[in-house]
């Protein structure tokens, strides 16, 4: 099982020469999954050597250009390159109209289907599963309609234990049968499921957390994530200015989670005052075990050992 995140852009607001704008390249067992699309994110997955074909949902937070504006020059590669597969992007409302319109002015068909999901969002909800993995979203604060996604782990069937599998003398079909959830009955009595199998372990779970104002409220939305992205775009010398932006110190994001249960913290989307992130490294480490400020081109792996930067 591998689950990674590549950060393709860390930076706020404009792109510069360290930092592209938010986007994120997901492989949730081999389902790749991009969250938020900025200027040049396409490039920076040919640099790092991602391969976007296999992209099969995009996650989009909000409308501000620095999340989105690299989707329309994507998705031109994508009909360039000739790609047939179904491309599902989840976005808010208005993004499929930006986006058609700007195709069909370049007089371009697209060769494969989209299928657009337009979300406005008051509470979390389930928004794309498949066999390995489901995709939530929730609202977040900010200035214009804003989600969050988190990415998890299908929950998976208990471990039979091969011993026990000829104590019991379970059948092929039996293990069908317990593997739906019936239990086993031998004798005429019901056999702790215990006795004979042991529970799988937590599915992993990625929660992303885009621009916003973080409240205690929302933590509910996040706590279960094995990694936590969160966006701290200043500093609290500058806490004035993430308030009136909508946007979050890293002492904030520290102080409101640290009684979350929350061990890794992803933090990025950081503005071009700053020449480098030890102050919000500091700032949140004091609340959280492990803080990574994100670079363009790193790779975290979350395994049920942590998580670790391995690229
Ligand atoms: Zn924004």
């Amino acid at each position: 099982m591998k689950f990674t995140v590549t950060i393709l852009g860390s930076g706020a607001a404009t792109p510069t020469l360290e930092r592209y704008p938010t986007s994120q390249f997901i492989n949730c067992n081999e389902r790749c999954i991009l969250i938020d699309c900025g200027e040049g994110s396409q490039i920076q997955m040919r640099k790092y050597k991602l391969k976007f074909q296999k992209i099969k949902v995009i996650l989009i937070s909000h409308l501000h250009g620095d999340h989105y504006f690299g989707l329309a020059g994507l998705l031109s590669s994508f009909i360039l390159l000739g790609r047939t597969s179904k491309l599902k992007i989840i976005c808010p409302v208005g993004l499929k109209e930006i986006i058609l319109k700007q195709i069909e002015i370049g007089n371009a068909q697209i060769p494969f289907e989209i299928e657009f999901d337009e979300i406005l969002l008051t509470e979390k909800a389930l928004v794309f599963e498949d066999k390995v993995l489901e995709i939530y979203a929730f609202p977040l604060n900010h200035r214009i309609p804003t989600h969050g996604f988190e990415i998890r782990e299908k929950a998976k069937d208990r471990n039979l234990i091969p011993e026990k599998l000829e104590e019991y003398a379970i059948s092929v079909k039996e293990i069908g049968e317990i593997k739906s959830g019936k239990p086993l009955i031998r004798k005429g009595k019901v056999i702790p499921e215990n006795e004979y199998s042991k529970a799988p372990a937590p599915p992993l779970s990625y929660v992303f957390c885009s621009d916003n104002r973080i409240q205690s409220k929302q933590v509910g939305d996040m706590k279960d994530a094995s990694l936590l992205y969160h966006e701290a775009t200043f500093t609290d010398k500058d806490k004035s200015r993430a308030k009136s932006t909508f946007h979050s110190t890293a002492k904030e994001v520290g102080e409101c989670l640290h009684q979350s249960g929350i061990e890794n913290i992803l933090l990025g989307h950081f503005s071009a005052r700053y020449k480098d992130t030890t102050t919000h490294q500091s700032e949140c480490q004091e609340y959280i075990k492990n803080v990574f400020c994100v670079t363009d081109g790193a790779t975290y792996e979350i395994s049920q050992n942590g998580v670790e930067m391995i690229g």
